[in-house]
């Protein structure tokens, strides 16, 4: 018996016909699960809608400061990309800006412009400079404070960068930086110094593309290639389809990641049109920025339905910032919004000691304390890895709350999650001896 037919042997329907049970759809399972009447998740066969839902508030948003704007044109990312909010008028027109955003927006020259999508915006406090997605977008005075230990390129990527645009760091993998455009700025961005540089936000070099691959085919080594930026979904679909199928045509590519904010910020780029194109380059994987639970709006949950249907295994990368998410609860809400769209909570990152962001700088014992409450507390795939990106190269290094508390002969001593100590043999370990 051939494998399909075996298939159709083993999807038999049952003699006796099953009344279909009515399914709640996606949003009602995640409000159900979060509510905790549902012990276990249960999300509902996603409904192939091809347009892009639009959340209550963001209706009222939009038709409040986009009066004649239809929802084609608001779903339409190319449209969203066009109307960002850049300038101070505009910002002015939207937020009532403090003071201290207004001089600080008006201050502001070079790269790291305001930039921010309607979309976006409509999920900020307008009235409330210090709502948490406001602060990560709406620049303040503070950026300019100059701190011990900062620097425009913290992570020393520049040195690592063989051919312009392209670093190097790990032995076996490279970072592709496709484009400086992004489709909103995070006033927290670690390459602030390559982003929507003035006068060439949309330009882009194939033949600094080309370099970059060709240095990729050179170096056998390499295996995985992250493609970043900027935001590799700013490109274009037919430039986006090309350079994928550039780098899939190399032999010793095994992996191909993409680093994108659009999910989140500007979940209408997620078109079938993209979807078909990352299908066609499979397998792909995707880290996915993503800040504070008021993302996890129905389009959130629409663009990472679209790429987990696609195939795509889907991770969270999360920097932690003051004042933002540095709060156990907030984290807990965001890692488990995450995982009930299909995202695995990936890194947490300690936020890099980038010129003009002490203001968002926590302790690392704050990180810590926030991956204590999530460890034991919920389930271990709601746990993202707490790193720090060293400064000067060094790389990613992960921390994690010490559960060694010493040695008791040939017992090795450990705290649990709930800080209660458990012995477990080991005779042959050296753990938790104290040194001489
Ligand atoms: S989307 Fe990424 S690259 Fe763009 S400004 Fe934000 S952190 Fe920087």
């Amino acid at each position: 018996m051939s494998l399909i037919t075996m298939r159709g042997h083993a999807l038999k329907p049952p003699l006796r016909p099953v009344p279909d049970k009515p399914k709640p759809d996606i949003e009602t399972s995640l409000k159900i699960a979060k509510s905790g009447t549902l012990t276990a998740l249960h999300t509902a066969p996603h409904k192939h809608i091809l347009r892009f839902p639009v959340g209550a508030e963001t209706r009222a948003f939009y038709r409040r400061f986009y009066p004649g704007t239809s929802t084609v044109e608001w779903n339409d990312w190319r449209w969203q990309m066009r109307t960002r909010i850049r300038t101070l008028d505009e910002l002015s027109r939207i937020f009532r800006l403090s003071p201290d955003e207004h001089d600080a927006v008006a201050r502001h020259q070079g790269s790291l412009p305001v930039g921010i999508t309607p979309y976006y915006a409509s999920l900020m406090g307008l009235d409330d400079p210090q709502e948490a997605l406001r602060r990560t977008h709406i620049m303040t005075g503070d950026e300019y404070l100059r701190t011990a230990g900062e620097a425009d390129d913290p992570l020393g990527e520049d040195h690592d960068t063989p051919v312009p645009g392209l670093v190097h760091r790990y032995p076996d993998r490279v970072l592709f930086l496709t484009t400086g455009t992004c489709s909103t700025y995070c006033r927290y961005c670690t390459r602030s110094r390559l982003v929507g540089n003035p006068g060439g936000e949309y330009q882009f070099s194939v033949r600094q593309w080309e370099a970059a691959i060709a240095y990729i085919e050179a170096h056998t080594e390499v295996r995985d290639v992250l493609l970043s930026g900027g935001d590799p979904f700013t490109i274009g679909d037919d430039k986006l389809d090309w350079l994928l199928g550039r780098l899939r045509a190399i032999k010793h590519i095994e992996f191909l990641r993409i680093g994108s904010k659009m999910p989140v910020v500007l979940p209408q780029r997620i078109t079938r049109d993209l979807i078909r194109i990352l299908r066609k380059h499979s397998p792909l994987w995707m880290s996915i920025h993503v800040t504070h639970p008021a993302e996890m709006t129905p389009e959130v949950t629409e663009s990472f339905a679209r790429l987990a249907d696609a195939g795509i295994p889907l991770g969270s990368q999360t920097v932690l910032l003051k004042g933002v998410n540095d709060d156990p609860a907030i984290m807990t809400e965001l890692m488990h919004g995450l995982l009930l769209r299909r995202v695995k909570p990936y890194y947490l990152y300690q936020c890099d000691p980038i010129s003009g962001s002490a203001h968002f700088r926590t302790s690392v014992d704050k990180g810590l304390e926030i991956i204590s409450a999530l460890r034991g507390h919920t389930t271990g795939y709601a746990t993202p890895m707490y790193v720090i990106d060293a400064p000067n190269g060094g790389g990613k290094i992960q921390l994690a709350p010490d559960p060694v508390v010493g040695r008791d002969g040939i017992d090795l001593l450990l705290r649990n999650f709930e800080g209660k100590v458990f012995r477990y043999p080991d005779p042959d370990g050296t753990l938790g001896r104290k040194h001489a």
